[in-house]
């Protein structure tokens, strides 16, 4: 899909453009968009440095009126913590002038977050493709290849790596597909999946900075936040493997003190559950009976009691039990799901095989691209990567494969056997 019909669905967004200096431009879309009144620029030290000081410098030549840039530190590293944004949701009240954020990652978050409550709107200007499409809801989005180009490449490395999320995502939701519970939205998946091996396709060049792979990035992962935008839920852009990546946000996990990024934390989740679809796709599940598995299938007070002995006294641990409750099935449930499993198999195999690159492919892309590959990379034990798999199965009512691993009765198996294989995480 191109992006003028892209854009046509989308909600909030009005104008995407990304090119050789698209930083030039923005006087011209800022006059497009109809706006006629003041600009103010959101930055913070870095994303000033690298495009806040000279988009200061066009919009004056360009007699467009500018408020007093709002400027963050550029360290310690900024996260988008409440307050933040309740501070700069006063700021900004009473600033009668369009807010710019220049910055991909927490800036456009605080903006997004402050402007929405305020009802108003913001144009979002990139200084990393390390944005993932849930934070770019700009009325404009625009990158500039220079800047966009010479960002850090860890930063870079997690956009790739949020794209690529997109493969495993679209298999999830394949699966929800076949197995009637949650159908795919034709519109939604044609914007993020019809080009998506295009845009991954050169991991290397992205890493070396190479402005048309990046381009290609850029556009994709906005692809992906205006299919959300006209659908109005995450599905296109996340599976399994932002549920495994979000406990580890909620643990807060840090690689030499500072935050893991977003992308790189989902790059490993991505190949745990492409991991887990091999060992599925090894399976003929009509061999699997359901009445064994109804013999170790809990009631939902057992399943309660699972939870609340893996996630103790974790502050999510509620939010789990509502989660998983509303995708609990009950006996006759767990018959009717093996029954359209085994029903289905031969299709759903198929999508899912044309869908998924092999496992070592997978990981050789990632790595290509400057991700990490293995789960001690980003400081965590395999202990602890076999425990936020099972996690992040009750984590939230979204149907992956982790929870038909669940249903298979192998969930457990699975995550012990990726997570020690030499075959996975060598
Ligand atoms: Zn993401």
């Amino acid at each position: 899909m191109n992006i003028t019909t892209a854009l046509s669905h989308a909600t909030e967004t009005k104008v995407f453009e990304v090119g050789v200096d698209a930083l030039s431009r923005l006087p011209a879309i800022i006059r497009d968009l109809g706006i006629e009144e003041r600009v103010v620029i959101v930055a913070d030290e870095n994303t000033y440095a690298a495009a806040g000081d000279r988009l200061e410098q066009i919009l004056r030549n360009a007699s467009i009126a500018l408020e007093e840039t709002i400027l963050y530190p550029g360290r310690p590293v900024l996260q988008a913590e409440y307050e933040h944004i309740v501070e700069l949701r006063e700021r900004l009240r009473p600033v009668d002038a369009l807010p710019i954020a220049v910055g991909s990652g927490t800036i456009n978050d605080l903006v997004k977050r402050s402007v929405w409550e305020l009802g108003r709107r913001y144009l979002s200007v990139g200084t990393a493709v390390s944005m993932d499409g849930y934070t770019s809801a700009g009325a404009a989005i625009v990158g500039d290849l220079g800047v966009l180009a010479s960002a850090p490449k860890k930063m870079t490395a997690a956009g790739y790596g949020d794209l690529f999320a997109k493969i495993v995502a679209g298999a999830d939701w394949i699966l929800a597909d076949e197995l009637g519970v949650e159908s795919i939205d034709p519109l939604a998946w044609e914007m993020v999946q019809e080009e998506l091996r295009a845009w991954l396709a050169h991991p290397a060049a992205c890493a070396q900075g190479e402005q048309e792979s990046i381009a290609q990035l850029y556009t994709g992962l906005s692809l992906t936040g205006f299919a959300m935008q006209a659908i109005h839920k995450s599905r296109p852009a996340s599976g399994a493997e932002h549920q495994l990546s979000h406990i580890w946000e909620m643990e807060s996990l840090t690689l030499d003190g500072v935050p893991v990024s977003h992308g790189l934390k989902v790059a490993i989740g991505s190949l745990a559950s492409c991991a887990i679809y091999e060992l599925l796709l090894e399976l003929d599940v009509r061999d699997l009976g359901v009445d064994e598995r109804l013999r170790s299938w809990p009631s939902w007070e057992k399943r309660e009691a699972e939870i609340s002995s893996l996630a103790g006294e974790a502050a999510y641990a509620q939010q789990m039990k509502v989660e998983s409750k509303k995708k609990h099935l009950a006996p006759e449930g767990l018959r009717d799901r093996f029954e359209r499993l085994v029903g289905r198999w031969d299709t759903t195999r198929e999508r899912l095989k044309k869908q998924l690159y092999p496992y070592d492919e997978m990981r050789a892309m990632l790595e290509a691209a400057g991700c990490y590959v293995r789960p001690e990379e980003l400081g965590l034990s395999r202990e602890r990567a076999v425990r936020t798999i099972r996690l992040a199965q009750m984590m939230r009512e979204r149907y992956t494969v982790l929870d038909v691993a669940y249903e298979l009765g192998r969930l457990d198996e699975w995550a012990d056997r990726i997570f020690a294989s030499d075959r996975y995480w060598r």
